[in-house]
């Protein structure tokens, strides 16, 4: 029978393709840059030890078992997890729909096929550019997908006026993904003032909100300044929208290969609450049936637990802040070697990557002739810098610059 006859090989997937070809390099000075995944000073996948701690209670604790989870996962979670982003004087539990998906990935699916059940002709506008799966997921819902101008190449700074003509211009009712912080790819977010610009275009034109929040405590090493933009979005557009909201766990616990996150939509009317949880499971049990509960009840007793979580908040500090030491570093050697150019976005910019600027033909040279990794669009995961690596990075961008 000829059923898969037809198929014809699609490209790998850029990043881990960059991991294989990483991961296969006998060169000893090799450094990955590429996928977005915190290392500790010595190049190692860090357990967080807020993780270690939770751990140990789950296996000390006579009461787990491995039963399935309700559909909508970890409800407890559920909850804590949609306090974390809206503060617990924004969320109202009547008026939130929570459901734990398979981490940020599995909440933008979701979302993106629970739009598709709401109005297959919407709208979705993403930021050019954006995390490249953000275009994978929601084109494989069969949404129409526009994109908003974000980054301007020449000045590398934010283009808010074109964001704001786009807003202007789109049909009523669209959907924008924004990235709740630490951009993906750019690093760069807008300024307080500029979101209040952006939300109010947005209230104006009753655009909907789509926050895709992977990196909550990861850009400034603290959950609520890292939920501006939600909070404010709320109470910009939850009277009149309601608010979707795509949340990872994958990087502020370091539970990447756990998949723990959540999606919330926020202030639904009460007339429509009860339906869109049917929606909702009707969808994910026919897609995944319930998600994982080792890593839920993991990320969920730090999220209850006092003294785990402060554990997790200095956890959130010692890799927010590790990462702006790099940035600092890496900039300050590449000022000290004279490289061409202006090196200041590196320490601007915020999160778990560095829009360096660099280009196709630099990035390749960097890998060829350096073995330094990054993706080819110039973006540089600054959580595989550590003290052993940076100067030799700056030297090996020097050379290419050059
Ligand atoms: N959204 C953005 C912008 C990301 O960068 C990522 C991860 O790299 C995700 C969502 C989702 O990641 P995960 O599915 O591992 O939670």
């Amino acid at each position: 029978d000829s059923l898969f006859e037809k198929f014809e090989a699609l490209p790998p997937d850029a990043l881990f393709a960059i991991k294989a070809r990483c991961d296969a390099d006998a060169r000893p000075q090799k450094v990955d840059l590429g996928i977005g995944a915190y290392r500790d000073n010595n190049g190692k996948p860090w357990v967080l030890p807020s993780v270690k701690m939770s751990e140990l209670q789950y296996s000390q604790d006579p009461s787990h078992n491995h039963e399935y989870q309700p559909i909508a996962g970890n409800a407890v979670l559920g909850e804590d997890a949609a306090k974390i982003l809206l503060g617990v004087d924004l969320y109202e539990k009547d008026k939130t729909v929570s459901t734990q998906t398979l981490s940020g990935t599995g909440a933008l699916h979701v979302a993106a096929q629970l739009i598709y059940k709401g109005d297959p002709t919407r709208e979705v506008y993403l930021s050019n550019p954006t995390w490249a799966n953000h275009r994978n997921i929601f084109e494989s819902s069969h949404l129409q997908l526009k994109t908003y101008p974000y980054w301007k190449e020449d000045t590398k700074t934010l283009d808010i006026d074109g964001w704001l003509k786009t807003i202007e211009a789109a049909k009523k009712g669209s959907v924008f993904v924004l990235h709740a912080c630490a951009h993906n790819p750019t690093g760069m977010d807008p300024t307080p003032e500029e979101w209040e610009q952006v939300l109010d275009a947005m209230a104006k034109y009753h655009h909907i909100a789509l926050f895709d929040s992977a990196y909550q405590g990861f850009a400034s090493g603290d959950l609520d300044r890292d939920a501006k933009a939600i909070r404010l979005g709320h109470a910009k557009l939850s009277k009149q929208s309601p608010i979707i909201i795509c949340q990872s766990f994958s990087k502020n616990l370091g539970l990447y290969g756990e998949r723990i996150g959540c999606l919330h939509i926020v202030n639904p009317t009460s007339a429509s609450k009860a339906n869109i949880i049917s929606q909702l499971s009707t969808l994910t049990r026919s897609e995944y049936s319930n998600p994982p509960a080792y890593g839920a009840d993991i990320a969920s007793r730090i999220l209850s637990q006092h003294e785990l979580r402060d554990q997790w908040y200095i956890d959130m500090k010692t890799m927010s802040s590790r990462i702006y030491k790099m940035r600092v570093e890496l900039r300050n050697h590449l000022v000290a070697l004279k490289t061409p150019g202006n090196w200041d976005h590196i320490e601007k910019q915020c999160g778990m990557f560095s829009f360096t600027g660099l280009t196709p033909e630099m990035v390749e040279r960097l890998e060829t002739k350096h073995a330094v990794y990054m993706a080819k669009n110039g973006r540089a995961s600054v959580a595989g810098l550590n003290t052993s690596n940076v100067e030799y990075v700056a030297k090996s961008i020097d050379e290419v610059v050059h």
